[in-house]
């Protein structure tokens, strides 16, 4: 019998920060609290966060995902995902007469008042993101007219609009650091007056999780990133490492490791994305100690301190006895 120990994980270094983000972390207690509140089931519009573990719990507990609202019975309480909404989606569900708790992240509720806020000061937008993606659909969707989708350099090019010279750029909260900087530069370099977000709209949980990685990825063999095909930032870290010259994968749970990974790559990085649970990263742990690992550390790094509040008639409070 082959054993395990063969295949050479020698040490495992854990990124800092990684994981749960302070949106993903509200959003699931969210519709947890809902949960408990009104009883199941509790509809819940789109993966309220891009992953599967948690999606199946949630499920588990009496959520709903639903992608159409037409697929929400009368009465129902619906959650909106952390990735946000367009208006006409809002705007159908308060038709609809649904009771609806808001997931949408704050730092995306934050674009979509910056887009609202300049489109009625007359201006348009380019929006840097990935098509497709449910928060640039979100973003995107705030406005029925004058916000066009770039997703990289050579659209940039290609880009039409009217008002170049009340332009503004928005980008998707989860994107790659260094390419949103370069798709930006090209935007500035095509249309000089374009207006930036004051801070950028990157969110410190996808910047975190990047500085993390370029730290780490250099001195390990071979990096493991713990996340969903579907999530955006999780792709981000692996892509990351791959660009360092480090090789990478991304795992939905333990059961997706290979050992073959790691013939002759001992020294493994193992990070998580923002919609991952710590749960998966201990169990990735728990493998590659399997494999051999014989040490586990947690590399220095930014303590993060974020929080955001619950919607109101989700508090706390509901809690007590
Ligand atoms: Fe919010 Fe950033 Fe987390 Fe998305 S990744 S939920 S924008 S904190």
């Amino acid at each position: 019998m082959q054993n395990d120990h063969d295949h050479g994980v020698t040490d495992v270094l854990l990124a800092e920060p990684r994981g749960f983000c302070a949106g993903v972390d509200r959003a699931i207690e969210i519709v947890e609290r809902a949960l408990k509140k009104f009883g199941a089931p509790i509809y819940v519009r789109h993966e309220i966060v891009h992953n599967t573990y948690v999606v199946n719990d949630l499920k588990a507990k009496g959520a709903i995902f639903i992608e159409e609202l037409a697929d929400v019975p009368p009465g129902a309480t619906l959650v909106f995902s952390a990735h946000g909404v367009s208006r006409a989606v809002r705007d159908e569900a308060a038709a609809r007469g649904f009771s609806v708790f808001d997931a949408t992240c704050p730092l995306v509720t934050k674009v979509h008042v910056e887009v609202a806020k300049l489109a009625r000061e007359g201006f348009e937008f380019v929006m840097i993101g990935h098509k497709g993606h449910p928060e640039v659909e979100g973003t995107m969707g705030q406005l029925s007219e004058g916000i066009y989708l770039v997703e990289d350099v050579a659209d940039v090019a290609r880009v039409q609009v009217t008002r170049p010279e009340r332009l503004a750029v928005v980008t998707q909260t989860t994107l790659s650091v260094d390419d949103a900087a370069e798709i930006l530069a090209a935007v500035k370099r095509r249309f000089p007056l374009v207006r930036e977000p004051k801070q950028q709209d990157i969110c410190y949980a996808t910047q975190n999780r990047q500085d993390a990685v370029k730290l780490m990825a250099p001195g390990v063999d071979v990096m493991v990133v713990v996340g969903s095909p579907t999530s955006s930032n999780s792709n981000r870290l692996r892509e990351l490492a791959e660009r360092l010259g480090t090789p990478a994968y991304m795992v939905d749970s333990a059961d997706d490791l290979q050992p073959a990974w790691f013939d002759g790559h001992g020294r493994v990085g193992l990070t998580a994305g923002a919609s991952a649970p710590e749960l998966l990263v201990q169990q990735v742990i728990e493998r590659l100690r399997a494999l051999g690992a014989v040490s586990v550390r947690t590399m220095a790094g930014v303590q993060e301190t974020v929080h955001f509040p619950l919607p109101k008639g989700l508090k706390p409070v509901l809690d007590a006895p």
